[in-house]
């Protein structure tokens, strides 16, 4: 049997980031993938590792916990780690490499690859895996979230917080386009059409790219209005940065909106291209479109899996039941925005374990 201090599940944005900060005669790694598949695809193969502005309101989950982490290791101290690697751009506040290449060469680590199976404690921590068993003082729950099941996602991290009773907040797929119901239908024939426009979810504004896909709609806009939608409807304004002025222009001549878009809005509607003037009832739905989306595109599509392991039963990101036992990354049920809030998040958690009295030795 294996014997190590600290078994890490999950050699993932999280995982390996802690593993940066140990020793490696104390660790031991353990994944079924060689190679940091999510990492590799993040940010289109370019890694969007964090932001020029984070805060906890970039995040669903509790505010307070997510303060404490970020304040401890913020989007500075990743900037700093990050340092060496050249070539980083900015575009939209947003932090990219040249190719996520260069962040999982910086990150990757020697690891045990196996298949995680199940874990049990006596005196010492049992880490049962496809290759026999793991000893060890301490677990670290590195595991992720469940969509891209293709990339190596499983739900082995809710199962192990389970076996130790802990309650796991239904996982949904998040960062995720939106389905349409049949009024809406119309915005299929806009496939590979997009528009700036306004969202509005919940008590929240996005103000991004939607593109119109033959699904539904995605996006920038609609990505992050997956992460706080809850069926019901949102809000579009397809006009934001309109100024409406008296015009004998008609609406597909003077609207800032592609042909396609304005020809689709109006035969839906039962409308015609008439003068601005006398274009009231279609320009206020355009800056006022309410209406409920079907769903989302599901696990396989959403970048990222809302819900996860409540942080009510950790005690910074320790179990509250089990001691030596953490939980670091999207495994837990803290989520973000688009935009490197979410490798934000996995840094951040995997330091401030490492940070913590209880996790050192
Ligand atoms: C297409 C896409 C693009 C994204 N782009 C961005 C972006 O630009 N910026 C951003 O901030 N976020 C982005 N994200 C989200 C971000 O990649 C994740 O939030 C982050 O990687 C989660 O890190 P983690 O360490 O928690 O889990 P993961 O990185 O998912 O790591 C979990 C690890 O556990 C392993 N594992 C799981 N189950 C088992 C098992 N049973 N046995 C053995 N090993 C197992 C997996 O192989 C994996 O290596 C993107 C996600 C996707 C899917």
């Amino acid at each position: 049997m294996i014997k190590t201090d600290i078994a890490i599940l999950g050699a993932g944005a999280s995982g390996l980031f802690l593993a940066s900060f140990l020793n490696e005669k104390d660790y031991l790694l353990i994944d079924h993938n060689q190679i940091p598949l999510k990492l590799k695809v993040s940010g289109g193969g370019k890694c969007n590792f964090t932001n020029e502005f984070v805060s906890p309101e970039n995040y669903l989950g509790d505010k307070e916990l997510i303060k404490k982490v970020l304040d401890n290791f913020s989007n500075r101290d990743v900037l700093r780690f990050f340092r060496d690697i050249k070539n980083k751009k900015i575009k939209n506040n947003q932090y990219f490499a040249s190719s996520s290449n260069e962040i999982i060469k910086k990150l990757n680590k020697k690891k045990f690859l196996a298949e995680i199976l199940s874990v049990e404690k006596d005196d010492n921590f049992i880490v049962h895996t496809s290759k026999g068993d793991v000893k060890a003082n301490k677990v670290v729950v590195a595991t992720g979230g469940i969509s891209y099941k293709k990339l190596g996602a499983t739900d082995i991290g809710y199962k192990i917080a389970k076996h130790f009773g802990h309650s796991v907040t239904a996982p949904l797929p998040a960062l995720v386009g939106l389905s349409l119901q049949k009024e809406q239908f119309w915005m299929k024939n806009l496939s590979g059409i997009s528009l700036k426009a306004k969202i509005e979810v919940e008590d929240k504004l996005f103000f991004d790219n939607i593109l119109f896909s033959h699904r539904g709609i995605t996006g920038p806009a609609v990505l992050n209005t997956s992460l706080y939608w809850k069926k019901g409807k949102i809000k579009c304004d397809f006009l934001p940065e309109y100024d409406i002025k008296k015009s004998n222009k008609t609406i597909s001549n003077a609207l800032p909106l592609p042909k396609r878009f304005i020809v689709e809005f109006l035969k839906a509607h039962n409308l015609k291209d008439m003068p601005i003037n006398h274009s009231h009832k279609a320009i206020n739905l355009l800056k006022n479109y309410l209406f409920a989306p079907a769903g989302n595109f599901g696990f396989d599509k959403a970048e990222v899996t809302k819900g996860g392991v409540d942080t009510d039963e950790l005690d910074n990101l320790e179990s509250k039941f089990v001691k030596n036992l953490f939980f670091i990354g999207e495994v837990v049920n803290i989520t973000g925005e688009l935009g490197g809030y979410n490798l934000q998040w996995c840094f951040s958690s995997a330091k401030y374990i490492e940070h913590s009295k209880n996790f050192a030795y």
